[in-house]
């Protein structure tokens, strides 16, 4: 039986991190067959790769991708950057109950494989709303039952967002409770931090003891350093992870490899005990003079040190439902246009007035370069988008959605060399796959699925930038998702080759 693709003339990068190698490649069927020097046998189609690389497919093991999948279910931005799997559910955000939603991933065609995590926060949500306080012990028994539904429904573990509302309301003892569940089932804990500021040392020893006490991996995910105030604590960060993993905690890290982050103007700038509980109460906090100050106080320290960077120039909108002509625009910009000086103090009011319009999603440019590449080089540390599905041109977004693996592969490999292609590669491959369960993806080797990347080391590149995110990576010649191509010659397929990927507990 002849082979469905043969990939000839390849230098493979394997996922393993060995050095790569020239080899032929074939798929029959959803798998990778045979991978040798040179195979001669005949097959449906044969693709000669001239040289360029061949590697697994990419994993991102934290994605936005509900924000995008059911409008755009070719996933463009990711499958033209390699991403051949995406992990939905993070910063403890899932819909709940998770069956449901992958059910209907399930019955949706897609170019991409998909999977997810159960959210603690929409778990704490579903039991007891946004309070701030702490869960009775019959709350959190209803909090494990949902977690252990997800799991059986197919999480690949917990995630948390404890920065965010109702995580930031969250006893490390409650979340221990709830990762001992997800630990039971085989999952892992992943955590947007509480502080990853001022309190980002605090934050990974409470991350690293979540996994110690509740008995299962734990992983830093989008690993940074915000503020200029606290830059160069990754030196300390580090240092606690490697101490973790020598006395048997299996900690990890993730990361997406931009000095900018993105989130919603409210949780970024606002403090978070001010944004308990509904919207009106919300608002009500900000119509009282005595509050509205003392969430004046706390938002300039937060612009002056933390995600503002210490400027009202480095927090840019991404997307403002209530006008979108302010996408794009600083806060600064924001706060000249309402006739005043842009110091953090008036800043601070045009932050605020946001969110009594309803808030906008922002950018923040408040990481450090040598932050950035001393956790990129941190061999527990893998890459992950934290981005979305953008519809393409609409709003505008963090480049990371359309650029994270291949800025590494342009930028961090290429040109700056700080770390090697083929720790790159596993780093995007093998190791998220490890990290989660995922036995048959990750690799280049006879019996895995043939989720396999084509592209030119030479001039692979991301184009996203800051002030014109909607553009593809370049680089990229052709993705195959199990054994179809999904995208070749710069144009995606009529192929919807994607699957759901359901996490240890329900593995098929
Ligand atoms: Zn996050």
């Amino acid at each position: 039986m002849p082979f469905d693709i043969l990939l000839k003339n390849a230098r493979i990068v394997d996922g393993t991190g060995s050095p790569w190698y020239r080899a032929d490649l074939a798929i029959r069927h959803d798998s990778i067959v045979r991978i040798a020097f040179n195979i001669i046998e005949p097959a449906r189609r044969t693709i000669d790769v001239g040289g360029q690389v061949v590697a697994p497919g990419f994993i991102d093991i934290h994605s936005h991708a509900r924000r995008g999948i059911f409008d755009v279910p070719t996933a463009d931005n990711y499958i033209r950057m390699g991403v051949t799997t995406v992990i939905e559910g993070p910063d403890g955000s899932s819909p709940v109950p998770l069956a449901p939603f992958l059910a209907r991933l399930d019955s949706l065609k897609k170019s991409i494989n998909i999977g997810a995590f159960i959210g603690q926060g929409s778990v704490r949500s579903a039991v007891m709303g946004d309070v701030d306080r702490k869960a009775t012990p019959d709350e959190i028994a209803r909090m494990r039952t949902l977690v252990e539904q997800g799991m059986k429904d197919g999480a690949f573990g917990l995630s948390s967002g404890l920065f965010y509302v109702p995580g930031t309301f969250t006893p490390t003892e409650e979340v221990i409770e709830l990762a001992k569940v997800a630990g039971r089932f085989g999952g892992i804990y992943i955590s947007h931090m509480r502080d990853e500021a001022k309190g980002v040392v605090a934050s990974v020893k409470e991350t690293i003891r979540i996994g110690e006490e509740g008995g299962l991996p734990t992983q830093i995910t989008h690993h940074k350093v915000v503020g200029p105030g606290y830059w160069g604590q990754s030196v300390e960060t580090l240092r606690l992870v490697e101490e973790a993993r020598a006395r048997g905690v299996d900690a990890t890290i993730d990361q997406y490899p931009y000095t900018a982050s993105a989130t919603s103007i409210a949780a970024a700038l606002l403090p978070a005990w001010a944004l308990e509980g509904t919207n009106a109460a919300i608002q009500a906090r900000l119509k009282d003079p005595a509050t509205r100050a003392k969430i004046k106080t706390e938002s300039v320290q937060i612009l002056k040190l933390e995600r503002g960077g210490g400027d009202a120039k480095n927090v840019v909108i991404a997307h403002c439902a209530f006008d979108p002509t302010l996408d794009g625009r600083s806060l600064a910009d924001i706060t000249t246009l309402h006739g005043m000086e842009p110091t953090l103090d008036n800043a601070a009011e045009s932050a605020m007035w946001i969110v009594e319009k309803g808030g906008c999603q922002g950018i923040f440019h408040a990481i450090s370069e040598d932050d950035l590449v001393r956790i990129l080089r941190y061999p527990g540390t893998m890459i992950a988008t934290d981005g979305e599905i953008p519809i393409f041109g609409k709003s505008n977004p963090h480049p990371r959605s359309y650029g994270t693996f291949a800025r590494v592969l342009g930028v961090y490999v290429r040109e700056k060399h700080a770390i090697t292609l083929e720790d790159a590669v596993r780093k995007m491959t093998s190791y998220p796959a490890q990290r989660l369960g995922l036995a048959d993806r990750g690799v280049l080797r006879p019996g895995m699925k043939a989720d396999v990347v084509v592209f030119d080391p030479a001039t692979v590149r991301d184009k996203a930038t800051f002030e014109n995110p909607h553009q593809y990576a370049e680089g990229f010649s052709t993705v195959i998702v199990n054994g179809h191509v999904a995208f070749e010659r710069g144009a995606m397929s009529a192929a919807r080759p994607g699957v759901v990927l359901y996490g240890p507990a329900k593995q098929r």
